[in-house]
């Protein structure tokens, strides 16, 4: 016992200053911050309550605002990863009982039923084949037959790199009194998105894809009508630090305590997002969409086809299958030692059959591409 104790002791003596090593992470998130936003992210806190820290949340909202193209009030960071954020929205719209439709066309369709069961919701599912989406007739025959409270899809299903078309949604869930939750973790910053168009009721996304910042401040937003039901909730939200009243009082006027902000990813969000807006919203989008075309030309030019349909191809995330005979893992493993650089394995029932390649936030750049399938080429 003493012993291990000296040995632990004298490790930890040695133990050297911090050295990451410089990998490019092309894979499903995290992508690389922006050096901007590491910069800012490297400054001295201020206190959660400090007037020049408030003025920087007002300032997020507003980003978050242009971002998603919403004016709903209820628009904030939720301080936490991507999860956090989606645990956010089932928290504060399910009550036990409630009857919610989920959309399961890959992993995270799975996570959201995951979550709504463990809020109580009396859950029900549609699915697809991994890297497929649903059409608007499908829905429609499924809200008629479920007559759900809310209607849950996954915009950007990074499992799959498969994009779900949300227009005309909205008014679905209209129709049938339902509320309208979509998971834009893939797609915020890199996709075009409309919520207020498109009729969205809660969102959430993450600050480590599409945004280039670090993980850890996740957007979330909820609209008018989703706000009316919680205020008509019989039942307490059932998880104090994600229930967005209190987090409201942090965020809005009132600007009461709730928890300490993590105060130096709330300026690395900060200046992701103010990024975006200097580029301009749809120039982002364009820049994510021309990168990611270079990026198919390539992989084909070498002999490589992707998983999805044209049509339903993410800009910020694509799966191209691995060809027979190729040992995924050792492949993606190669790529990380000699060159690098991250890409992702495949999930579930794509599990061994591609790679995930993102190319998301500051990392969408021609130059990426290029070292990425260079490398590709030289390991396969
Ligand atoms: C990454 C991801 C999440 C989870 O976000 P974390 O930041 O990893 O917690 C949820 N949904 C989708 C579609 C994602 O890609």
């Amino acid at each position: 016992m003493t012993q291990t104790i000296s040995i632990r002791d004298r490790n930890r003596r040695q133990l050297q200053p911090l050295q990451v090593p410089e990998r490019l992470l092309l894979g499903p998130g995290p992508s690389n911050a922006h050096p901007t936003v590491l910069q800012a992210m490297s400054t001295t806190p201020l206190g959660h309550l400090d007037p020049a820290f408030l003025a920087l949340m007002d300032e997020i909202q507003a980003l978050l605002h242009y971002v998603w193209q919403t004016d709903n009030a209820m628009t904030i960071a939720i301080s936490g990863t991507g999860s956090a954020a989606m645990e956010a929205t089932i928290a504060n719209s399910v009550e036990p009982g409630d009857v919610v439709l989920i959309g399961v066309m890959g992993y995270f369709g799975n996570r959201l039923v995951d979550m709504a069961q463990r809020y109580g919701a009396d859950v029900r599912t549609i699915t697809k084949p991994w890297g497929q989406v649903f059409s608007l007739d499908e829905l429609r025959t499924a809200m008629d037959t479920h007559r759900p409270r809310i209607l849950a899809l996954v915009h950007a299903e990074t499992s799959t790199g498969a994009r779900q078309p949300l227009e005309g949604v909205g008014d679905l869930c209209r129709e049938f009194n339902s509320l309208l939750l979509v998971d834009t973790v893939t797609s915020l910053g890199g996709v075009p998105i409309f919520l207020d168009e498109w009729g969205v009721d809660l969102a959430y996304s993450c600050s480590q894809k599409g945004l280039g910042c670090s993980p850890g401040a996740s957007p979330f937003t909820m609209s008018d009508r989703a706000q009316e039901k919680l205020q008509q909730r019989q039942t307490k939200v059932a998880n104090w630090y994600l229930d967005s009243t209190l987090l409201g009082k942090y965020w809005g006027p009132e600007r009461v305590y709730h928890h300490t902000a993590p105060i130096n990813l709330y300026y690395g969000l900060r200046e992701a997002l103010r990024l975006i807006a200097e580029e301009g919203l749809a120039n982002c989008w364009q820049r994510h969409q021309k990168n990611v075309e270079y990026l198919w030309d390539r992989l084909e030019s070498i002999g490589l086809t992707m998983h999805v349909e044209p049509e339903f191809r993410l800009p910020t995330l694509t799966t191209v299958r691995v060809p027979d005979g190729v040992d995924a893992k050792a492949i993606a493993r190669q790529l990380l030692t000699e060159h690098n650089i991250e890409v992702g394995g495949g999930l579930g029932e794509l599990a061994g059959k591609v790679w995930r390649i993102g190319l998301m936030g500051y990392n969408s750049r021609p130059e990426n591409v290029d070292r990425l399938v260079d490398a590709l080429q030289q390991v396969l």
